[in-house]
């Protein structure tokens, strides 16, 4: 266990992003005092049967008072509600920062709502699973898995500086990229797969001539990776689609030209086409498991998240 690095660090939304930070804060130490707050009771009552923090409470303003560290873990288009909602009650030289699947919108809704007296960081930790909810957060979540940080052209340094030593105490390896840019990769690694997975789940539950029940029955075939992708939470993906609609158009139109190149290979006969494609997309594979962003498993090396409740 390391010096805590924070006196206070608020978590706004604890969700599967926000209750895994709550674990590892606590399992490594990062703060002396940790206060949740998320919008529905509910949610809230939860946070504390499994004792995420030490102080829990619906009114977010409240909970970001004295804070150095505010964290805000919620779907991408609540982003400006929640910035507008703090920002007369952060601490001036508080580090505020978010986990959102998107950068120029969140940048966009939170900036003009934040005082300037405050540090604004955003940033993405390019780790999750297809769980939600406070129940759904472990504390190794982030190890060896990147963050991106999207400074603003002021950031100071030593703002910068603090929470990246978070973020590595939390396991993470740190980025910096512009926030387009990062909207641009993102759409092709994270987006533009959700929604194939979203759409071809769709359609093969509108198919008529195949059951639903033979669907299940049969998915082991490919089918059932896509299924993973495609129970992740609507609200977020509503969100992401919304907020990074450009990137991901952009995305869908290259994607749409190939799948027609392909149909092309398929209807023309040209196996030498698919062989090359299939090939080129393997070695993509073997690029991500050298990288140690996978292991060479059936399982895709997920293992299940762990859901004990962290000690106080
Ligand atoms: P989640 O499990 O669905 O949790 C969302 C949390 O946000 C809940 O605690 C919810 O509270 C709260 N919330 C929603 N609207 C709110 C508002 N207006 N004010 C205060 N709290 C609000 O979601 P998640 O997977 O943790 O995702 C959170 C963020 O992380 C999203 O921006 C997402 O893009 C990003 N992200 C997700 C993943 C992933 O794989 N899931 C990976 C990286 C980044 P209630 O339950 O009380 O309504």
């Amino acid at each position: 266990m390391s010096e805590p690095q924070f006196n206070k660090i608020t978590l706004i939304g604890i969700g599967l992003i926000g209750s895994s930070l709550a674990r590892v804060i606590q399992r490594e130490g990062l703060a002396k005092h940790v206060t949740i707050a998320t919008r529905s009771p509910e949610t809230l009552k939860r946070a504390e049967e499994l004792q995420l923090g030490h102080a829990y409470t619906t009114d977010s303003a409240e909970a970001v008072r004295d804070a150095d560290l505010v964290i805000i873990s919620v779907p991408v288009g609540s982003s400006g509600a929640v910035a507008r909602q703090i920002a007369g009650s952060l601490k001036a030289g508080a580090i505020v920062t978010d986990v959102g699947s998107t950068k120029a919108s969140v940048i966009e809704q939170m900036q003009p709502e934040l005082p300037d007296t405050v540090h604004f960081i955003p940033g993405h930790p390019i780790a999750g699973t297809e769980y939600s909810g406070p129940d759904a957060g472990f504390a190794d979540l982030f190890i060896n898995r990147w963050c991106i940080l999207t400074p603003l052209p002021d950031t100071d340094k030593a703002a910068l500086d603090k929470l990246s030593a978070f973020w590595e105490a939390c396991g993470s390896r740190l980025d910096h990229m512009e926030p387009q840019h990062h909207d641009l990769v993102l759409a092709i690694v994270s987006h533009l797969p959700h929604l194939i997975a979203y759409n071809i789940v769709g359609t093969a539950s509108d198919l008529e001539r195949v059951t639903k029940s033979e669907v299940i029955k049969y998915s082991a075939s490919g089918f059932r990776d896509f299924t993973r992708l495609a129970a992740s939470d609507p609200t977020m993906w509503r969100d992401v689609c919304l907020h990074n609609k450009d990137a991901i158009l952009e995305m869908l139109g290259r994607f749409s030209e190939d799948l027609a190149s392909l149909q092309r290979s398929i209807r023309w006969g040209d196996g030498d086409a698919l062989y090359d494609l299939f090939s080129r997309t393997r070695d993509v594979r073997r690029g991500i498991i050298d990288a140690g962003q996978e292991v060479d498993a059936p399982d895709f090396g997920r293992q299940a998240a762990v859901k004990e409740p962290v000690k106080s």
